[in-house]
Parts: structure tokens; sequence; C-alpha cells
């Protein structure tokens, strides 16, 4: 398996890092060719408006979105946003998840928290009941999601801080800057379920 991790700016090594302790190959991606032959992205976190600026700059939009509808991407916290489809403000985005941020929405006197969270799909990859320690760093909040996006995990309040649409995935906080690996296990798993599917798209085209 081979993981791309987009390198435009944000802690896209920490994503590596993890990725490499699974056993997985890693390709940093900073350009369109970068995405050939990979089996899934990671969107890190770092500054979405940055990320997108340089994104456009690179000719990478049109070959992330056309990468995207045949592979399995996630996106934590600005890779979320992103990710998203509506960011309420003018800004480059990907428009591939049916879900509404709301960015920076943790406000000034709690920027960034450390909480534990329970994300019940974390059970396909490890049986365990253990939360998951999740980082927020100037965190957005997904607001509004679509029909055919699954909630993963909300805080005690209510507001969704990670979903999944078919094989895309967002993450308000960092599971890239724990110790602990089931997101990103998980994320892989979403990554086998969509060879078939690549295969498939590849067959009829
Ligand atoms: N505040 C950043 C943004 O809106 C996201 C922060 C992060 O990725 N940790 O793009």
């Amino acid at each position: 398996m081979h993981i791309g991790v987009l390198a435009l700016q944000g802690d896209f090594i920490e994503h590596q890092h993890i990725l490499e302790r699974l056993g997985v190959q890693t390709r940093q991606v900073r350009l369109p060719a970068h995405l050939e032959g990979l089996d899934g992205l990671i969107i890190p976190g770092g500054e979405s408006t940055t990320i997108g600026k340089l994104a456009t700059d690179f000719g990478l939009m049109e070959p992330l979105r056309a990468f995207a509808r045949s592979h399995a991407v996630w996106g934590t916290c600005a890779g979320a946003i992103f990710l998203s489809k509506d960011a309420r403000r003018p800004q480059p985005l990907l428009g591939l998840m049916d879900i509404e941020v709301q960015r920076n929405a943790f406000g000034r006197q709690v920027e960034s928290f450390e909480i534990d969270l329970d994300v019940p799909a974390l059970r396909q990859v490890e049986e365990t009941a253990r939360p998951f320690h999740a980082v927020f760093i100037r965190a957005p909040i997904i607001e509004r999601v679509g029909a055919e996006v699954e909630i993963l995990a909300t805080l005690s309040d209510g507001r969704i801080v990670a979903a999944r649409q078919g094989h895309w995935l967002a993450t308000s906080f960092h599971p890239e800057l724990t110790d602990d690996t089931r997101f990103h296990r998980f994320f892989l798993k979403m990554v086998q379920e969509v060879t078939p599917l690549h295969q498939d798209a590849a067959v009829s085209r």
C-alpha cells in the first residue's frame, strides 16, 4: 500500500511518521504527477487558505478532485476544511465532502485543547472501549452534514468533529499528533475497501 500526504504546508511529516510505523509506504505530494500510483491520500492540518492557494498555484485542484473520486482521502483539521463543500467564506476548497465547516470554531480562550472522545467506528480496527485522545488546534467544527455523511464523533454538546462520506474522512482534530494509530488504521481500512471500486471504475472506463 502506498499512501500520499499532501505536503504543501502543515504537519504532513507527522502523518508520514505514523504511516511508516504502520509499515505503509508514503510519498509527499506537491505536484499532480505525485498522485500517480497512490492508493489513498491524507491532507494534513495547517492553514486551509494557504493549502488552497498553494494547491491552486501548483495546478493540483482538479487532479486532487479526480483522484478523490476513485480513492480514499482523509483531511485532518485544515485538511477537513479543504475537503468540504462550504467553509462559509471565500477560499479555494476541493468541495467534495457534503459538510459545512465553521473555521476556528472554539474562539480565543480555548484555541487549543485535548479531550477524550468516544468513536464507536474505531472498534472496527480494535476491540476496545478506550476513548480516543483528540488534539484540537484552532480547530473547525462540522456544522452541517449532508444525507450521505455518517457522523463518527461529537463533543459532549453534540458538535460534530469527525465524519465520513463513502471513501472520504474528515476529522477536526489531529490523530497524527498522538501515539494512537487507530484513526490511521481506520483510514487504511477505508483505502482497502475502495480498491475494488477503483478497479471497477478502471474497467468500465
Ligand atoms: N485554523 C486552521 C484553518 O482554519 C486549521 C488549524 C489546523 O489545521 N490545526 O485553516
